[in-house]
């Protein structure tokens, strides 16, 4: 697999393909066993620009085009992902590492917005309604914003691109996308999906590079830039909010999270350790919406750990690519560093480990096997911080009001879990939970047909939905005499 990745070109897509005018490029790793899988253009700010100039030289034909056409493109290309399906998800495995079949939920996911933004291409919105005063009329009609900036990060690249190109192009948006430099492979090979299925020439570019600070500040300084859309965590998305405030630049922020997920003594217990392990362990808790602090009423807190503990520790870690793997590697070494000093922190101020999954044998790649921590203190590092891994850890509660201080008690709002039997509450916990997201008995919350964003410092604005189309409009009212 290795052996064909490497004649994958180094080029990036400024309009057509190009060699980077840097000549560098840089080496994609697979992260299961630390192999190169591709030479990828490293670009620098001669390029990014590059890519840019396309973007603007096809905006104004793009904005005019009929709603119908961007709905066929948009058609086209989520055939051609179903079609490439295998291909694509082996891509993802390589280079994230998570298992086939959680790359294939992914290529399935991000080609269903490609499906959802095709049928929403046709519904551009607006209405007419007279003035109160009825001595006028308005109008409102949408506009695209004009050429975007779309960065993405490495956790889910086909899904994050998919989400922000696909609503872009439906409403007459061209895009300059700058993938992870993790993985940059599969946001090419969407690229060149979207082209294949009909996107004139410089309507999508993507360039590569190591250097994302550089020449995203020079874009994001470059007036002909209406748009920037970042996914990705809150530090960066501070610092990118501070240089597009210069320009009054139109933002959309998708950040970090630190979901709590609440057990309530009344919960099914059953219902709730399935729903428990799906938003703790997509994508290895290599998630903005993975449930980070699990925090439980007394009365269950014990069988939960104990039931939780059981299902973790049977988690098969190995290459996302075998037979018979539930998890595949973390990222890199970073990640590995990072889910290891929040568990061995949390340790040290009291929790205990009520169990973890074995290592694979003979390790290659950066592996971190399944842990969880009971009684972990609200100091512990890990109660603030994104783990971004598989790590369980449970905080024990008395009553609801303590449960939703602590579920507060951040400056994160993306997505939050309820568990309980009980209605009333249920609605009343999930009306005090400071985030854009609840999921109510249930583990995930992710689909193309709802606005799925943060509250807080976990974001701006909403991807998915109607409401994500959106994000790629203007409004304007046009003021007619009244009838
Ligand atoms: P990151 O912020 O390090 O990087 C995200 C992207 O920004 C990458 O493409 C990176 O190259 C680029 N980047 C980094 N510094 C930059 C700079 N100074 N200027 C311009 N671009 C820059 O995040 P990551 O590690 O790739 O992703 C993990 C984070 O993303 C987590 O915090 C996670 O919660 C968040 N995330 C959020 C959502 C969401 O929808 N809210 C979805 C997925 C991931």
């Amino acid at each position: 697999m290795s052996a064909a990745l490497s004649a994958v070109p180094s080029g990036y897509l400024a309009g057509s393909w190009r060699e980077p005018a840097s000549g560098r490029t840089f080496t994609v790793t697979d992260p299961a066993t630390g192999a190169a899988l591709a030479q990828v253009a490293d670009c620098g700010i001669d390029d990014g620009l590059a890519a840019l100039d396309a973007a603007v030289a096809a905006g104004p034909s793009w904005a005019r085009s009929a709603p119908r056409r961007r709905a066929d493109v948009l058609r086209r290309a989520f055939e051609l992902m179903r079609e490439r399906r295998e291909v694509l998800a082996t891509l993802i495995t390589l280079e994230v590492g998570k298992t086939l079949t959680e790359a294939r939920g992914e290529v399935d996911y991000a080609a269903d917005f490609v499906r959802w933004f095709a049928e929403e291409a046709v519904r551009p919105g607006g209405r007419s309604t007279p003035a109160p005063d009825g001595q006028s009329h308005f109008i409102t009609v949408t506009e695209p914003v004009g050429p975007c900036l779309l960065i993405t990060p490495w956790n889910v690249p086909l899904a994050m691109v998919a989400r922000k190109v696909s609503p872009a192009i439906a409403a007459g948006c061209t895009v300059v996308v700058k993938p992870a430099d993790l993985t940059p492979l599969v946001t090419l090979a969407f690229a060149a999906i979207v082209r294949e299925a009909g996107a004139p020439a410089g309507v999508v570019n993507v360039f590569t590079t190591t250097d994302a600070a550089g020449v995203c500040s020079r874009l994001i300084e470059d007036p002909r830039l209406r748009k920037l859309s970042f996914t990705g965590s809150t530090p960066v998305g501070r610092l990118l909010l501070e240089q597009a405030g210069r320009r009054v630049l139109r933002t959309s922020m998708e950040l970090g999270g630190n979901a709590p997920f609440l057990v309530f003594d009344d919960a099914d217990l059953d219902v709730t350790i399935d729903q428990a392990m799906i938003a703790k362990m997509r994508l290895g808790g290599q998630s903005c919406v993975a449930a980070n602090r699990f925090l439980v009423q007394d009365g269950i807190a014990d069988d939960f750990a104990r039931r939780i503990g059981e299902r973790m520790a049977a988690v098969r870690v190995g290459p996302g690519l075998d037979d018979g793997v539930d998890l595949g590697p973390l990222i890199d070494d970073r990640a590995v560093a990072k889910a290891t000093r929040l568990v061995d922190d949390a340790v040290a101020r009291g929790a205990v480990v009520i169990d973890q999954a074995p290592m694979p044998d003979d390790p290659q790649g950066t592996y971190f096997a399944p842990i969880v921590l009971d009684h972990v203190p609200l100091d512990a590092a890990i109660m603030s911080e994104e783990v971004f891994g598989p790590v369980v850890s449970i905080h024990r509660f008395t009553d609801e009001d303590a449960a939703v201080r602590i579920a507060n008690d951040t400056e994160h709002g993306l997505a939050a879990y309820v568990m309980t039997q009980d209605v009333d509450r249920a609605r009343r916990v999930a009306g005090s939970l400071e985030s854009g997201m609840v999921g109510i008995n249930r583990g995930l919350i992710s689909n193309v047909a709802a606005p799925f964003g943060g509250i807080k410092q976990s974001g701006l604005g909403r991807e998915g939905g109607p409401e994500g189309l959106l994000e790629y409009q203007e409004l304007k009212y046009l003021s007619v005499p009244g009838l």
